[in-house]
């Protein structure tokens, strides 16, 4: 069931996640035991939950967000982000020990290496959701992620599908999802890599959607005995848009593909994050599934077209400017 709602009375939540990031640009990645001098640094608040709850806030929508930090400067870093971007508090949790760290080396070739230290992250608990409960129930949306325990997503969107509202999972990074999770989860929200996992498709994935629609076709039947509670797939595929699988009554898989803008891509982190944003946002506007795979690739692309992840995510002036100049973007149906 989707909600149909005004902009103005949007609510969502949020399963959040925090990493204090810290990018050294450097020319070139260094052999084991060698120093090198770095060109850029880029110190960032970062983590997918966390990049999801300010797009939908800047979009306009009411966001809750359950979130985990340390007792450290970083957790300084994230309130005043949170107090700037006029996102709650209510739920974010000070706990004993490090915020999430993440570090990067970034080549001037593009290539990187990259270490993440999850802290309070791992420390967030099926018993901090349930603490939620009366936000997570008077959302229309619930969204979640595997950078955080999944015991507190799992018990976010268990909140959520007793009342019938739409949960939306981004299992990213992945790992096999525990069989609670999968009977509460209403939309799946995958990349290309994790499409493999989650299907079982054979490696390497054809690049474009015309290519995969097939094997996604193929696919999308077996999944019901796995994923008892989920009606949509939507597949990201980069610079090719979006594929989006949806249950019809009769249960069938309808499939869409909607094309990505064009732009000249800067920097594509981030990008899925803004994609998931948009798409959130037409769900929550009771948009169907066709537009909100637009919706998702305008803010998408709106991500990898900046430097950047949080400075990049669209605001709601920002969205309106993407739609008027998108006008003639359309998803088609796809023969199945
Ligand atoms: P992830 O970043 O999670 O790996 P993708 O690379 O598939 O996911 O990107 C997510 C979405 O961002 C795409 O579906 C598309 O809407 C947008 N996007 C990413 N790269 C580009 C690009 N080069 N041109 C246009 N849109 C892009």
């Amino acid at each position: 069931m989707i909600p149909s709602t005004s902009p103005a009375s949007a609510r969502a939540f949020v399963v959040g996640n925090f990493v204090q990031a810290c990018c050294w640009h450097v020319p070139r990645l260094p052999h084991p035991g060698e120093t090198l001098e770095a060109a850029q640094l880029q110190i960032e608040a970062g983590g997918k939950g966390l990049n999801v709850a300010v797009c939908l806030r800047r979009l306009g929508v009411a966001v809750e967000v359950l979130i985990a930090c340390g007792d450290d400067q970083a957790a300084d870093t994230l309130l005043a982000l949170l107090a700037r971007e006029g996102l709650p508090t209510t739920h974010v949790h000070r706990l004993p020990g490090a915020s999430g760290w993440g570090t990067g080396l970034i080549g001037a070739d593009g290539q990187n290496c990259i270490a993440v230290y999850p802290g309070a992250n791992r420390l967030l608990s099926a018993a901090h959701a349930q603490a939620a409960s009366a936000a997570i129930e008077s959302a229309q949306l619930v969204y979640g992620q595997f950078e955080t325990a999944l015991p507190a997503v799992e018990a976010a969107f268990a909140l959520a599908h007793a009342r019938g509202i739409p949960t939306l999972l981004n299992p990213s990074p992945w790992q096999a999802p525990p069989p609670t999770l999968r009977q509460v989860t209403h939309t799946l929200i995958v990349n290309q890599v994790e499409a493999g996992e989650l299907l079982g498709l054979p490696e390497p994935l054809p690049v474009t959607p015309a290519d995969l629609a097939p094997a996604l076709a193929a696919a999308l039947p077996g999944l019901r005995a796995r994923w008892p509670a989920t009606r949509r797939l939507l597949l990201t595929l980069g610079r090719h848009g979006a594929l989006g699988g949806e249950l019809d009554g009769d249960g069938r898989w309808v499939l869409w593909h909607a094309p990505a803008p064009v732009i000249d891509a800067i920097d594509t982190v981030g990008a899925g994050d803004g994609f998931a944003s948009g798409y959130a946002l037409a769900v929550l506007q009771g948009q169907p599934l066709s537009t909100a795979l637009v919706w998702g690739n305008l803010c998408g692309a709106h991500v990898a077209a900046r430097c950047g992840v949080l400075e990049a995510l669209p605001d709601a002036g920002q969205f309106q400017s993407l739609l008027a100049s998108a006008a003639r973007l359309r998803a088609v149906q796809l023969r199945s």
